[in-house]
């Protein structure tokens, strides 16, 4: 098919040549992790572009994030030899805002929206609630916003979910109202939020037959990577796309000039794009998203005739890594087994290693890295995963005393500090005059004499008159404030006013940049100026934090000569937690597990595989909670090349408590052989202690008072956690065994104890509860320490 160019096919096996060559309406490829899905996607474009099937511009490709777009349209690049302008390549969210930017008057939009972040919704719903008194009925910004979105992703708006909703309950009736308020504040302010972006293009589509059909038109070639993780919302927006224009439609787009001919089947009508979907339902991990895996198991019965094409080869990691991420997903019901292999032979087998704390877990995943790179693995090729941003606080304190280089992928994003927000909403308010959010922000930022009271007169000044907050605010002379507030709210007025007439097109002076908008709010608000004079220290890194934001905007002039301040904003808006990665910066990742989908490591640290964090304790009541958990687990598996870590710690801190923790449910799915198992050296009889050294006592028989379970002189413990034995209960006691476990020693205060390390010592205070006890001790030589009494080596003397 290819004819003399077969270098688009070198080096993949039969299968994945069928899905880069196969040409049909529909084709389905479904296949485990690592086995080439994304790149026969990435082939497939290229070869659909390099046989001249199709123009650049008539595909759409669709990735999960903006910085997996592109790699994709670097390698089909790479493949082509040549640059392919022209090409959709990019996440549903933005192809939306591309299309609702252009179409934006028949959406009803002004083509200046804003687009509403999380916090931005938070903000807007906590104004809401407190509005409605609605936190009396339980409703929280976190919640509210939730159930909105989650509403969203169904294409279900305020007044369709009301027609279902139980109107007696007093619960359902205030959501509602929340639901519609949200809805209008939004509208008023000229702002999508991110579940918009997606419904929004969609009811576009059905309202407006012609635009639909314009783009149908110009995608002949849809391709969704990670189909798995779509909603319903992305769903339908794939099923517009792909449906047949009328007869009638395409004879109107040749009457306007519109070339339909070459596209028009025998009976006039253009056939429907032909659609490539490829994923993999056991890491479909986005389901609290609304993610549905039903889309890819009804895909046939969606797209009858649809080919299906299956991979199993893996190309990543090597047989150990897969057997036991085989091993794990086939404890999920209900889907299809499929076993994924590699050529590359059973490789090292996986490390897993039993900490005593997170801090002792941290500091040998620091340990182990740096024996890594000592032996030529570099920084950039390893990860640490996790499953809750809580856990990085010990994990980076151990990486920045190891002196190794890290960077924590979508941890605080850049664009959230508070300073970066500031600028931002000012850039806002200059590109969209309604966002009445981004200026209600900095009314007030830098502080000019403009408190709460004035910011409420202008809200009902501007209610009660049907007019802007921004209009409010320059007609601020009929509010009969005083006359220094009337002068800053009229000076700040015209500041963002001034700011705008740089970007009309009319402007005799040219139209200013990004960098020069940013430049000129800057100076005449005195934002920078004051963060800069400020004798608060941390104002001298938010100031730097502005500056490096001013460096940003010069490098999108740059890189974008066309570009204006409502592009740049967009691409702003769009940055998601895995466009942060950098493959150059020569860093170890860290991420959670779900920023990890679809990514690859020479070197993996899955981290805190216990119960509680994976299965996360919030998954537990969910219906189908702890087999997506499993999904996760398995994504983070399949994650690594080489290596993989799996580490636990028995005790963890988090929310300011210790906990004693369970190893993961999972981990006993893993066949023994393909584990082997180490642990802290502290906890070990082989090797002497170094931390967490109060162990030490376990083995060596010191203090043979010791003899809670699993304490005092056993020898039969192997050297780390037992390799899975079953049933689960003997296993799961067995290993916490290793630890001491004095959960029924009773203390109080006046008591005399003695601790391993710290020697003796007078028990102040016992407080908690259960096995969270802890004993405030005043120890002789010691000094003062709180002890968690259940896991501590100590003895009543
Ligand atoms: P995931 O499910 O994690 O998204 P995937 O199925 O998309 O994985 P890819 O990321 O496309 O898999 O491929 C995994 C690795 O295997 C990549 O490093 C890729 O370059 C390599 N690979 C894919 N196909 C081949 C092949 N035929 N020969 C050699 N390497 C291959
Ligand atoms: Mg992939």
């Amino acid at each position: 098919l290819l004819g003399d160019d077969a270098s688009l096919l070198d080096g993949l096996n039969p299968q994945q040549r069928i899905a880069v060559e196969y040409r049909g309406p529909a084709l389905l490829i479904i296949a485990g992790a690592g086995s080439g899905k994304t790149s026969v996607l990435t082939r497939r474009v290229a070869s659909l572009i390099d046989s001249r099937e199709a123009w650049p511009s008539q595909i759409l490709a669709i990735t999960f994030t903006n910085k997996a777009a592109a790699e994709m349209r670097e390698r089909v690049q790479a493949l082509l030899g040549q640059g392919a302008n022209g090409m959709w390549i990019s996440t549903f969210h933005s192809s939306c805002v591309r299309i609702l930017r252009r179409e934006a008057e028949k959406a009803g939009l002004g083509a200046n929206f804003s687009i509403y972040d999380s916090s931005d919704t938070r903000v807007t719903l906590k104004r809401i609630i407190k509005g409605l008194d609605a936190d009396s009925l339980g409703f929280t910004p976190a919640n509210a916003s939730a159930k909105i979105s989650k509403l969203k992703n169904e294409l279900a708006d305020a007044d369709s979910y009301a027609r279902n909703a139980n109107m007696s309950d007093p619960q359902e009736v205030m959501f509602v109202e929340i639901f519609r308020q949200y809805t209008r504040r939004l509208r008023d302010a000229s702002a999508l939020d991110f579940d918009d972006l997606i419904g929004e293009t969609v009811y576009l589509f059905r309202a407006f037959p012609d635009v639909a059909a314009r783009y149908r038109r110009q995608f002949r070639h849809i391709l969704v990577d990670e189909y798995q993780d779509t909603n319903h919302a992305q769903y339908s927006l794939i099923r517009e796309l792909t449906r047949p224009v009328t007869a009638a439609l395409a004879e109107d787009m040749e009457a306007q000039g519109l070339h339909v001919r070459n596209l028009q089947d025998a009976t006039g009508a253009i056939p429907g794009a032909s659609l490539t979907v490829v994923g993999d339902s056991d890491q479909s991990i986005y389901a609290f998203r609304g993610a549905d895996i039903r889309n890819i198991s009804e895909f046939e019965r969606d797209f009858p005739g649809a080919k299906v094409v299956l991979l199993e080869q893996n190309y990543r990691s090597t047989q150990n890594i897969l057997s036991a991420a085989n091993a794990v997903i086939s404890h999920n019901f209900d889907r299809k087994d499929k076993k994924l292999w590699s050529a590359d032979g059973p490789g090292e087998k996986i490390v897993g290693y039993t900490a005593y704390s997170g801090h002792d877990e941290a500091q040998f995943v620091a340990d182990e890295i740096e024996a890594l790179h000592a032996t030529g693995t570099a920084y950039r090729d390893m990860a640490v995963f996790y499953r809750t941003n809580a856990q990085t606080r010990a994990l980076e304190e151990i990486l920045v005393r190891a002196a190794v280089p890290y960077r924590v992928v979508g941890g605080t994003k850049f664009y959230e500090r508070a300073e970066i927000k500031d600028a931002l909403a000012y850039l806002i308010a200059v590109a969209n005059p309604a966002d009445e959010l981004a200026l209600r922000r900095i009314l007030n930022t830098p502080k000019r004499g403009i408190g709460p009271t004035t910011e409420t007169a202008l809200l009902s000044f501007a209610e009660a008159n049907e007019i802007s907050y921004r209009q409010a605010m320059r007609d601020a002379t009929a509010l009969g404030l005083g006359p220094k507030v009337t002068g800053s709210i009229l000076q700040f007025a015209s500041l963002l006013d001034e700011a705008a007439l740089k970007l009309d097109p009319e402007n005799p002076a040219g139209v200013a940049n990004v960098s020069e908008v940013l430049t000129f709010v800057l100076e005449q608000s005195g934002l920078l100026t004051g963060l800069r004079n400020s004798r608060d220290p941390q104002d001298e890194a938010r100031a730097e934090n502005i500056e490096e934001f001013i460096a940003q905007t010069k490098d999108f002039n740059r890189e974008n000569p066309d570009g204006g301040l409502v592009d740049f904003l967009t691409q702003v808006s769009l940055v998601a937690a895995a466009d942060d990665l950098d493959d150059e910066s020569g860093t170890v990742s860290l991420m959670t597990l779900h920023t990890a989908k679809g990514l690859e490591y020479d070197a993996v640290f899955l981290t805190g595989v216990e119960e509680g964090l994976l299965p996360h304790q919030m998954s537990a009541g969910e219906p189908g909670g702890p087999a997506e958990e499993r999904r996760l687990f398995y994504v983070g598996i399949t994650r690594a090349k080489k290596r993989l870590y799996l580490s636990l710690a028995m005790t963890r801190a988090q929310f300011g408590d210790v906990n004693v923790a369970m190893p993961s449910r999972y981990l006993q799915e893993i066949p023994a052989e393909l584990i082997e198992w180490k642990q802290s050296p502290g906890m070990a009889n082989s090797r002497g202690g170094t931390q967490p050294r109060a162990l030490n006592a376990r083995r060596d028989g010191y203090g043979g008072g010791f003899n809670a379970r699993g304490g005092g002189n056993r020898t039969d413990i192997p050297p780390g956690l037992p390799p899975a034995p079953k049933p689960k209960t003997e296993w799961a006691n067995r290993i916490t065994a290793q630890v001491r476990d004095n959960g029924d020693l009773t203390l109080e205060a006046g008591d005399r104890i003695r601790h391993v390390d710290f020697g003796d010592g007078r028990v102040n205070q016992v407080t908690g509860e259960g096995t969270k006890r802890i004993a405030h001790v005043q120890f002789d030589t010691s000094g003062a320490k709180k002890l968690l009494i259940k896991v501590a080596p100590i003895e009543k003397i």
